[in-house]
């Protein structure tokens, strides 16, 4: 009988790990992997693949592709290690996720301005940000002023044409007079409308310049209050990109960039904390956490630590 028990006993035991492995084989994969990452670092290389990316940013699949092979590149040359690899199922999911930022940078360039990490910009864009805030309250007074006489104008108007379905119809003037007034209500609402989009698109621009200033306040470091957008939304700091691993995955989302040196940057910089690397005090480096530089390779102190992480001499 004891014999019996302790099989029983082994496959309850089985069944257990069985249905944890079941419920909670990504996770255990994800656990894994971060320890292998942490205590076997470089010892394979990290499988990525492409996630989302969106049409907007105007590159292809391939250019998307393309940038993370030499982002890969930049961190695999100096120590001669394939600390990457492009595998269509990579657990390493990069995503290029169009949002607010880069509309805020394409719309800055829409509007003329050209956009440098420096005082200078920031100068010119505060100039800009103040003139249109200035433009926008004058033309939403008139906008809010032109909006409650129309108001008044259409009250009296259906007040007028309540009374005359009441008495079972018009006199033809006042019949004649009426539609009259109801093409002039439509053709005010119509100029309404329009002046509600140029308010709208004013507002946008206003917002776009709100939020490059205030990325330019933290990257520069600038002792001023933060700006507040028109509409009062999104006071947060300006990110370029992100990593994160959590239980649903390992993930890099890349939102932001001025041009293709500061995408490769950005990839290369989010692939450094990929391989656990932390960020770097020195300004030049790929890991410091700004993306101000221009080099396209590692600095020293970069290529200290991650040979420090591959425990490569
Ligand atoms: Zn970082």
């Amino acid at each position: 009988m004891r014999r019996l028990i302790n099989i029983i006993e082994v496959l309850v035991v089985a069944g257990i790990l069985g249905a944890i492995i079941y419920f909670y084989g990504d996770k255990v994969q994800i656990a894994l992997r971060v320890l292998e990452q942490r205590y076997l670092p470089c010892q394979a290389p990290i499988q990525y693949s492409l996630g989302d990316f969106s049409p907007k940013f105007g590159l292809t699949q391939t250019d998307f592709i393309h940038a993370i092979s030499e982002a890969e590149n930049i961190w695999e040359e100096p120590i001669s290690k394939d600390l990457f690899e492009y595998n269509d199922g990579g657990a390493l999911k990069i995503n290029f996720v169009y949002d607010y930022r880069q509309e805020a940078t394409d719309r800055l360039k829409k509007m003329g301005l050209t956009i440098n990490s420096d005082k200078a910009t920031y100068d010119a864009l505060v100039i800009r940000h103040d003139a249109l805030v200035t433009q926008y309250n004058r033309d939403k007074a008139q906008y809010d002023k032109a909006v409650s006489l129309f108001e008044q104008r259409k009250k009296a108007y259906e007040k007028e044409v309540d009374y005359w379905n009441s008495k079972g119809g018009a006199p033809a003037a006042v019949y004649d007079r009426l539609n009259q007034e109801k093409i002039e209500l439509d053709m005010q609402a119509a100029q309404l409308n329009q002046t509600q989009d140029k308010i709208n698109s004013l507002v946008d621009d206003i917002n776009a310049l709100v939020s490059v200033i205030n990325r330019l306040v933290s990257e520069l470091n600038l002792d001023v209050d933060k700006y507040n957008t028109v509409s009062g939304q999104r006071g947060e700091e300006f990110q370029e990109g992100i990593y994160k691993i959590d239980a649903t995955g390992q993930e890099i989302d890349i939102y932001e960039f001025d041009n293709q040196t500061q995408l490769v940057r950005v990839l290369t910089h989010e692939m450094g904390h990929a391989l656990d690397l932390e960020h770097s005090d020195d300004p030049t480096a790929i890991m410091y956490r700004l993306n101000q530089a221009s080099n396209e390779k590692l600095s020293q102190s970069d290529i200290d630590s991650l040979k420090a992480k591959c425990g490569v001499k």
